[in-house]
């Protein structure tokens, strides 16, 4: 059946402008790290991605070696987009990343120019797009001059191949220097990604950086990849992503100590008539322009959406959850 976009999806979604920028991301944007791949079954993940739209959600968050197997979540997101989302090209936000491991030899990966080039123009062709809308450098390159990096960031931008750049795990000197190199070319980086979450807070000075340039920020994993649900607190479910084969959730990161703060931090949201996951999302948003989320199913895309009815906190509720998160 052709998809017809839900006519009422821009009624609930709030938009939040991107640092100092004319670009505005819903609050909720969805990521395609897992569950998007060929692995996975194609039926959910297209369900996903149109749900979400339909949901407002018009942000769409991938990277080259999304998958499982790497580019295979591009591929999807091709597929789902000349199927359904074509004639909504323009009300998307798609943004991609080059910068972790994707092919061998020495090109594969890291920050050079060869490779940041080489990879979007493979992203581009696996997505069946003639630009994305946002292109990330991936990860800070020890190696590589920052110069170098910045150097085909603009190159991509005059190219018009992205019409933003962005930047992901850096750390705050990094960032700092990174929108300084820009800067002198006349780029203004838009945005950029970390990990952030009430379980991680390691980038708390980055987003001080951002605040301070005007430069949009988007968290991922601010569900702590599932753990700030509640689905974890009786045992590890087996249609989990911590009983699957993710090497980066496993049973051994499930431990008893962070449970006990999950089981607290559940009735506090309880409290503000929440669940766990929206009140997580709502705090990361406190800090951030957008949060990334990702799903498994289209049910969880829904609940996470509703978290924007209740965004305000007390002064008491976040000190009740600093306490908690000491513990
Ligand atoms: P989250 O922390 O949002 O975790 C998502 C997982 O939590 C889902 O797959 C699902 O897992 C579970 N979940 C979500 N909602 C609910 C709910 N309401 N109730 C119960 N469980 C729920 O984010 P991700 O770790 O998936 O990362 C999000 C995105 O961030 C990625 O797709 C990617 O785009 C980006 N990212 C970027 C990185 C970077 O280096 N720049 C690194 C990592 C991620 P389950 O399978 O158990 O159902």
């Amino acid at each position: 059946m052709n998809y017809l976009a839900n006519h009422e999806r821009y009624q609930t979604m709030i938009y939040r402008r991107c640092g100092k920028s004319g670009v505005k991301l819903p609050a909720l944007s969805l990521g395609m790290w897992h569950n998007f791949g060929d692995e996975a079954v194609l039926a959910n993940s297209r369900e996903m991605i149109l749900g979400a739209f339909d949901l407002g959600i018009t942000h769409f968050d991938l990277a080259n070696n999304y998958g499982p197997s790497a580019g295979s979540a591009e591929e999807t997101f091709g597929r789902v987009l000349a199927r359904d989302l074509k004639p909504y090209r323009d009300e998307l936000f798609i943004s991609t990343k080059a910068g972790y491991y994707m092919w061998e030899g020495p090109y594969g990966e890291w920050g050079s120019k060869k490779q940041l080039i080489s990879s979007l123009d493979q992203s581009l062709k696996r997505m069946g797009l003639d630009y994305v809308d946002v292109f990330y450098h991936h990860r800070p390159d020890p190696d590589t001059p920052l110069e170098e990096t910045a150097e085909a960031l603009e190159q991509i931008l005059r190219s018009g191949k992205a019409l933003y750049v962005g930047i992901s795990n850096y750390s705050p000197e990094q960032t700092e220097q990174m929108l300084k190199v820009l800067g002198n070319k006349g780029i203004h980086c838009l945005i950029h990604q970390m990990n952030y979450s009430m379980l991680e807070r390691q980038n708390e000075q980055v987003l001080d950086v951002l605040d301070r340039e005007d430069v949009g920020s988007i968290a991922y994993c601010p569900l702590a990849q599932g753990l700030l649900t509640d689905k974890y607190l009786n045992g590890i479910p087996e249609n989990s992503r911590a009983a699957g084969k993710s090497i980066f959730l496993n049973r051994e990161n499930i431990t008893e100590e962070k449970i006990a703060k999950v089981a607290k931090l559940n009735e506090l949201a309880a409290k503000r008539g929440q669940s766990l996951a929206q009140m997580a999302l709502v705090w990361a948003l406190q800090r951030t322009t957008s949060v990334i989320i990702g799903a498994s199913r289209l049910a969880q895309i829904k609940e996470n959406v509703k978290a924007l009815d209740n965004m305000e906190f007390t002064p008491e509720e976040i000190h009740e959850i600093e306490t908690i998160l000491k513990g």
